[in-house]
């Protein structure tokens, strides 16, 4: 099968690796695609990933073959690559593992994932696809996932007013699951124009360019001088959890849902007085990965404004992707087609 492997220095390089047979207990899927998350990308700007390593996770497929003793599957049932409920004894690390520190433990050797044709995976692992969700939305339900549990981390209520940093992939999902919750104001700050224009399509209040606008005066303005209830820091670069302190309202909530590599200043004299919550989210839980499903399923959740027509690669383009992904794009999502 192909993949595209991680060579380390920024280098992938497209090789055939034997195709995996599944083991008992164990369903082979072959991947249709697999989004290009952040996360990679700053596996391959840190070149963090260990040489070998096939990176992707958040891909869709399609069972070609059961092993022995599967009940629970069958050969062309449609699924994405997790969300399954791990059993007793094989939570990931950054659950069982009290002192998770994504930076040094994130990226664990020998790996092979979404960049490849074909996964043999436990079949606890996989999540079945609902119908009417398509390939390229299912793919994108680990980013959902995520959003889910940073909103259901957070105290977001009926009728709060929300403030997003970044339109990033996940600064829109956070943001129209934030309205799925129940806020009734949310507002988005993002300075590359596809972006925006993404932010503009799935129904944002307010769309801020922190090149151009003072995006704390804006926000504050648009909730009568007080501030948002609570602001989600999803871009994680330098200076942007500082300005979502500035701009969240007395006693709000600050949730940072980026990773954020980078060392990130903060002046706390400007806003400590006000008794500002804060709070990070960190990937999801598996139980959320069907929340994300059926807002999909039932339209609460849109990746139209996300995925467009250019935003598909082949697996040879998956050096050119991440280069372009590693400097400010417009591009909102990229989607490895296999
Ligand atoms: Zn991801």
């Amino acid at each position: 099968m192909r993949a595209a492997v991680y060579q380390g220095g920024q280098r992938f390089s497209i090789d055939e690796l034997p195709t995996p047979s599944p083991e008992p207990g164990q369903v082979l899927i072959k991947v249709n695609m697999c989004a290009i998350c952040g996360t990679d990308v700053h596996a391959f700007l840190y070149d963090i990933a260990p040489p070998g390593t096939v990176l992707g996770h958040e891909y869709c497929g399609v069972i070609v073959e059961v092993g022995s003793e599967i009940t629970r599957w069958k050969v062309g049932d449609r699924v994405i690559g997790g969300g399954g409920e791990p059993p007793a004894g094989s939570e990931p690390a950054v659950r069982a593992e009290p002192r998770f520190n994504y930076r040094t433990m994130g990226f664990p050797e020998g790996s092979i994932r979404g960049y490849a044709e074909y996964i043999a995976m436990d079949e606890w692992q996989p999540l079945a696809v609902p119908d009417g969700v398509p390939d390229e939305a299912a793919a994108m339900c680990e980013p959902s996932a995520v959003a889910v549990h940073a909103v259901r981390k957070s105290r977001v209520r009926v009728g709060d007013s929300v403030g997003v940093i970044g339109a990033g992939p996940i600064g829109l999902l956070v943001a129209q699951v934030a309205r799925a919750a129940g806020a009734s104001k949310v507002m988005i700050s993002e300075p590359t124009p596809g972006r925006k224009a993404a932010a503009m399509s799935i129904g944002c209040d307010a769309v801020f360019d922190p090149t151009e606008q003072d995006v704390e005066r804006e926000m504050v303005a648009m909730t009568n001088g007080l501030g948002p209830d609570v602001v989600f820091d999803c871009a994680g670069i330098k200076g942007t959890l500082d300005q979502a302190f500035n701009i969240v309202r007395r006693a709000g909530e600050v949730v940072l849902v980026a990773v954020p590599w980078e060392e990130m200043p903060v002046r706390a004299v400007d806003w400590m007085a006000r008794e500002t919550e804060f709070k990070a989210s960190w990937g999801s839980l598996p139980s959320e990965w069907p929340v994300a499903l059926n807002m999909m399923a039932k339209g609460q959740l849109s990746m139209a404004s996300l995925i467009l027509e250019q935003s598909y690669v082949p697996l040879e383009g998956i050096q050119a992707a991440f280069e372009a992904l590693v400097k400010p794009s417009s591009q909102v999502q990229m989607v490895v087609r296999l």
